[in-house]
Order: structure tokens, then C-alpha cells, then sequence
């Protein structure tokens, strides 16, 4: 696996994507790389793509990667399978397999490029797990000395503005409690985040909740919210619908909290707890607080601290 990385004064960095998993880095440093900005990129991209010809080429579905692809895709002149949920190569044809939700997210539709080169997607963040970094790993690392045409680098960035409210970053997260419907109304967040504050976790949202406003997008998991894949996620008040579950099933212990026993959220939990959220939440907590006793209280507010100085965990 090769990976491509971008920038100026970076070259730190190839050494953690080699630890991460990469055999080879292909490392293009210019000062006009140092801020993203599409047209350097692409241009720089497409370069590589025409002299290393890779057969497959990813990109995160992220912010930057959903802008870079299809520009990329488009110079190329190959197709583009946009926020993949699910990746597989076909046993017979060796085709990349592209899975995501079509049609409004009624199905799942698997699209492959036989004819053009190189296959290219997004992929959402968290579809596939992290490798723990082994950092004895050895890998490859290939200078490559950008070509860029002034018509590429017209515009400069003058300025680099940090937005106030940064969004919520439950990718990265390691333990999510979820807030569904079942909540009722916005202010019953409070109980979610109580538990989500004395596990050190995130909040998570269904997007039913979303949807009635009682807490920003930022927080919604699902197909057309984020994917995670915590060690840990408590789902309260979520019924388990398709679209949530494509969010979250990545996720290594599910707990459910619902009153009702035939929730399909159910299916997919490791522990299910059929009950009354309003009277199960609160006893988890005070039972969690206690058992985690002191140190749980430092580690708690170490966190707390993090979490505000780093989105990653932001709540509103
Ligand atoms: P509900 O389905 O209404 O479930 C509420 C649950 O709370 C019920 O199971 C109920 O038994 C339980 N409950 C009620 N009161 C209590 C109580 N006091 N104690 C315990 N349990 C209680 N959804 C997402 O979440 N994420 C997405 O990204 C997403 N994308 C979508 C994309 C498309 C194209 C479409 C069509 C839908 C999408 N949806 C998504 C919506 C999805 O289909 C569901 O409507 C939504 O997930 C339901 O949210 P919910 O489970 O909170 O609400």
C-alpha cells in the first residue's frame, strides 16, 4: 500500500503513515503546498497518478477529500465513487468493489470501474479499522519534486481562520453515548452528556434527533451522519434503524438502553438493557461515578480539560 503525502515540511510525518500501515510513501514538498488549496493538489495529484499508474486511488471522505477527488478524477479521466461505506475487491474480475447508500439511502448499491484507471473513491473516515502504529516498521519513502503551473497556484492564502465552533469529532472518538427520540426533548441531553462526561466519552445523536433541533449535525451518527467505530457505544432512546446502524456497527461493544424489547438497535448490541432510559441513565451514572471512584474524578476532569481545548469532543 502506498501512500501520497502532500505539503511542505512534512516529511516527519512519513514515518507515522509507514508505522500506520503505508509500504511506501510518496513524499511532494513545495512551499505552495503548505495550505490546501485545490488546484496545486490536484495538479500535483494527477501528475503522480500518470507516472506511478496505481490501479486504485482513495481518499478520505473528508472535507479536503471530497473537494480534491473529483477535480483529481476529472483530470484523470477516470470515474468516482463518492463516500464509500464498504470496500472489497471481486474474487473473479480483481475489481475494486464500491459499496455506498444510493437512492435517497433505500439501497446499497455496489459499483465497480471496469474500464478506467485508476479506480478511484472516498471512503469515510472509521469505514476501515485503524492498525495500531507498530513503529519498527520499514517502509519506502519516494521524493518526488512537484511540478506546479502558475496557473495552479494564482491564489494565495492570505490568512488561516480557525472557525469558532469547531465540529464535533466522533470519528476519533473512544467512547460515544447516543441520544435518540426516545429523549423526548432537548434538555434530556443533559443526562446523556452526564454519562458521556464520567466515561471521558462523546455525545452521539440519532438523526431523528437531529432533525427536531435538539442538538447540532455535528453530532448525528448514521449514513448520512458520521461513521465510528468506538470501543464503546451507548445508544439510548435509538430505535436501530438501518441508516443509524450504518453509522455504528463498526463499533467493538454496543450497549442499548430502549424500553422496547423488539428494538432492532437489540440485534446489534452486545449488552441490551430493556427499560425506561430516564430511570437506567441516571443509576449508570451514579454507579459508573462511584466505581470509578477518585481516579475516575481526575481522569474526568483531565479529559474535560482536553475536550475543551480539542473539538474532538465538543458538546453544545
Ligand atoms: P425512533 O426510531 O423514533 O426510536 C426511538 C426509540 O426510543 C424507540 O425504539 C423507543 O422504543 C425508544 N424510547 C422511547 N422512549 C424511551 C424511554 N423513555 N426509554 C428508553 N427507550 C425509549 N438516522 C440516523 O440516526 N442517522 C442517519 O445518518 C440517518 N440517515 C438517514 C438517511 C436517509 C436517506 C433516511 C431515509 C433516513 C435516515 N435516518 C438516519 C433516519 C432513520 O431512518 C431513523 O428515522 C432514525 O434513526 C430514528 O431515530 P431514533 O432511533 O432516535 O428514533
Amino acid at each position: 500500500m502506498t501512500s501520497v503525502l502532500l505539503g511542505y515540511g512534512v516529511e516527519g510525518l512519513c514515518q507515522t503513515l509507514i508505522a500506520h500501515g503505508a509500504d511506501r510513501v510518496i513524499l511532494a514538498q513545495d512551499p505552495e503546498l503548505r495550505h490546501y488549496r485545490t488546484e496545486p493538489y490536484a495538479e500535483v495529484l494527477t501528475s503522480l497518478i500518470a507516472k506511478h499508474k496505481p490501479a486504485i486511488f482513495l481518499f478520505g471522505a473528508t472535507t479536503l477529500g471530497r473537494d480534491l477527488a473529483p477535480q483529481v478524477a476529472g483530470r484523470v479521466g477516470t470515474g468516482l465513487t463518492a463516500d464509500c461505506t464498504g470496500l472489497d475487491i471481486d474474487a473473479e474480475t480483481g475489481l475494486l468493489r464500491q459499496t455506498r447508500p444510493a437512492f435517497g439511502g433505500n439501497i446499497m448499491a455496489t459499483i465497480l470501474c471496469p474500464d478506467h484507471r485508476p479506480q478511484m473513491a472516498t471512503v469515510r473516515p472509521r469505514v476501515m479499522r485503524r492498525l495500531p502504529p507498530d513503529a519498527s516498521r520499514l517502509g519506502e519513502i519516494v521524493e518526488e519534486k512537484p511540478i506546479l503551473s502558475s496557473k495552479s497556484t494564482g491564489k494565495q492564502v492570505l490568512d488561516v481562520l480557525v472557525e469558532a465552533a469547531q465540529a464535533v469529532n466522533l470519528e476519533e472518538a473512544n467512547i460515544i453515548v447516543s441520544g435518540g427520540r426516545g429523549l423526548g426533548r432537548p434538555e434530556n441531553f443533559s443526562i446523556i452528556r452526564e454519562l458521556a462526561d464520567v466515561l471521558g466519552g462523546c455525545v452521539g445523536a440519532s438523526r431523528a434527533a437531529v432533525d427536531a433541533g435538539w442538538i447540532h449535525p455535528s453530532h448525528q451518527v448514521g449514513q448520512t451522519g458520521k461513521t465510528v467505530a468506538p470501543r464503546l457505544y451507548i445508544a439510548c432512546g435509538i430505535s436501530g434503524a438501518i441508516q443509524h446502524l450504518a453509522g455504528m456497527s463498526g463499533s467493538e461493544i454496543v450497549v442499548a438502553i430502549n424500553k422496547d424489547p423488539e428494538a432492532p438497535i437489540f440485534q446489534v448490541a452486545t449488552y441490551g438493557i430493556v427499560g425506561d432510559l430516564f430511570q437506567v441513565l441516571p443509576r449508570l451514572t451514579a454507579r459508573l461515578r462511584k466505581a470509578l471512584g477518585k481516579d475516575g474524578e481526575t481522569r474526568q476532569k483531565a479529559r474535560r480539560v482536553e475536550r475543551e481545548s480539542d473539538p474532538a469532543c465538543g458538546v453544545l
